[in-house]
């Protein structure tokens, strides 16, 4: 069943005579218990679309428009106190700078405690079942018990990010939301977090959404990848299906500068060029100026988003043809 329905969503960005359109016209779908990569160079709008999700842009300077229903539910319509009640409990997130939220003078438990409170009305628990209760979320990231008691400085990055993730699934959220989560770990300790959390998602029935620039992040971690550039979803598919054959130009540069994925390391190359101007209107593909496929119909019209085969999707004018070009 499908628990996130995002239909043509775009988020512009207004400062002062300034204006970014970081999202623009994104469509996905995430199931339940799926897990979603989304994969882009730095700027791409990957975070923007997060933070858009969780409404949690600044609404003077962010213009958010499109449709997202949560559970059949339309998350940009919902007032305040109803969406206070989804975040954390039905809806949670983790960002690469979360575990900097946390106040160097308090312990860790404590503060667990407070956001549980916070977000917790119903259940009246006493101060010793909800210790209980957090240090049972603790081991459940493989965290010590005596982690409730130290302070963040006592921990080491790769602890205070399963901390993180820990207070993420608190509430035990339908979706969880990682921005970036485990990029500043070292690569083992990163993927130790991805394996332990596979397992706690299968045992929570939980849906996850990753968000990184590390495609090899989401060929470990994910099911499926939405390939994000220049705020527009350019590619999605299975994963496997994604790697083994990316139909969109700009995912097979992205492959290409991975040695693990097409072989030797003199082969690695990056995408000459940079994201295009967001503060100004663009005709065309959005890819044009950096695609080495770019043909004139790419400069006068943005290919649309087209169903290629199963689940897939791309917006090329080399998938779809000039047919789709003209709709
Ligand atoms: P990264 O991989 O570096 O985290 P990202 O894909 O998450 O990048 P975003 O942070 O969503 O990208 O940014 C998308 C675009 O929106 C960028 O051009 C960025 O400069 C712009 N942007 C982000 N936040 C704001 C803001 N508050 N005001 C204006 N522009 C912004
Ligand atoms: Fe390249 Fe044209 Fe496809 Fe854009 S639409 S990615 S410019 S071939
Ligand atoms: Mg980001």
């Amino acid at each position: 069943m499908t628990l996130l329905q995002i239909r043509n969503l775009s988020v512009v960005y207004h400062n002062g005579s300034r204006t970014v359109t970081a999202v623009n016209g994104v469509t996905l779908d995430v199931e339940e218990q799926d897990s979603v990569g989304i994969v882009g160079e730095s700027g791409s709008g990957k975070s923007t679309l997060a933070m858009a999700l969780l409404r949690l842009l600044p609404g003077r300077t962010a213009k958010v428009e499109g449709e997202v229903l949560f559970g059949g539910q339309p998350l940009l319509e919902l007032g305040e106190r109803e969406l206070s009640c989804l975040r954390w409990k039905e809806l949670a997130v983790v960002f690469q700078k979360s575990m900097n939220s946390l106040s160097p003078v308090h312990r860790i438990g404590t503060q667990m405690a407070d956001v549980y409170r916070l977000h917790e009305h119903e259940t009246r628990l006493s101060k010793k079942q909800v210790r209980e209760r957090i240090i049972k979320l603790l081991e459940s990231v493989r965290l010590p018990a005596r982690v409730y008691d130290l302070y963040p400085h006592e921990l080491s990055g790769g602890m205070m990010q399963r901390v993180s993730i820990a207070l993420g699934l608190m509430h035990r959220p339908r979706l969880l939301i990682l921005d970036e989560a485990t990029t500043a770990l070292d690569v083992v300790t990163q993927g130790q977090i991805l394996r332990e959390m596979m397992e706690l998602e299968q045992e929570l029935r939980l849906a996850r959404i990753m968000i990184t620039h590390d495609m090899s992040v989401v060929a470990a971690a994910c099911k499926k990848v939405a390939v994000m550039y220049a705020g527009h979803l350019v590619e999605f598919g299975p994963v496997q299906d994604v790697l083994r054959h990316p139909l969109h130009p700009y995912t097979q540069g992205l492959l290409r500068s991975l040695p693990s994925f097409k072989g030797a390391k003199d082969h690695i190359r990056g995408i000459p060029g940079s994201l295009p101007d967001l503060s100004s209107p663009l005709q065309g593909c959005v890819f044009a100026d950096r695609c080495e496929h770019a043909m004139p119909i790419c400069r006068q019209a943005q290919p649309v988003d087209t169903a290629y085969s199963g689940s897939r999707r791309v917006a090329c004018h080399l998938i779809g043809g000039e047919a789709h070009a003209a709709q």
